[in-house]
């Protein structure tokens, strides 16, 4: 997938997080830069680097995220829009699937709730036992579809949004460029 001809812009394949290799490794390393970015937390003017649009320091001459020469690629003093939405996209997709399978988590424990109040035979029906399972299920399974998986599958698919508009980005800047 990941097209190595492209001027040494593609930095070696890593690990990947929750089984998803991205062919831009910088994209993951600044997901958590432009997550301050969008949430305003930083400046919006700077000095970023005309390639990834990661923030520079005056002394780097070579961008410590994409490993491009800041001379060569140049800089700017804004995040496009284009990008920025890139990355918001990456954090919605994965908080939304957190979200989804914590309430499923919460949604499974009160089934069982109920199932054990309602049709519990002998202790296995006593609201005590019950109430332990509600709390105590609640937060497990909560974790369980939300924190673990659903944070995995959300990764996976917005890692895999952003990709996919960042890919789109670089064809419509060389397009502009040339
Ligand atoms: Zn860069």
């Amino acid at each position: 997938m990941a097209d190595s001809s492209a001027a040494g812009k593609l930095p070696a394949a890593s690990e990947g997080v929750a089984g998803y290799l991205s062919p831009y490794p910088y994209l993951d390393r600044l997901q958590e830069k432009m997550e301050e970015r969008l949430a305003k937390k930083v400046p919006v003017k700077g000095r970023f680097c005309g390639f990834c649009y990661a923030r520079l320091r005056e002394s780097d001459t070579v961008c410590p995220f994409c490993q491009t020469d800041v001379a060569a690629a140049g800089t700017v003093e804004e995040i496009p829009q284009d990008v920025l939405r890139a990355y918001r996209t990456k954090q919605r997709t994965e908080a939304r699937w957190v979200h989804t399978g914590a309430f499923f988590g919460l949604i499974l424990a009160s089934v069982l709730f109920l199932v054990l109040v309602l049709w519990g035979p002998g202790w296995l029906g006593h609201p005590a036992l019950a109430f332990v399972v509600l709390i105590f299920g609640g937060y497990f399974f909560a974790q369980l579809f939300g924190t673990f998986l659903g944070a995995q599958i959300g990764y996976r698919r917005g890692a895999r949004q952003r990709d996919a508009l960042w890919t789109a980005w670089l064809a419509k800047r060389e397009g502009r460029a040339a």
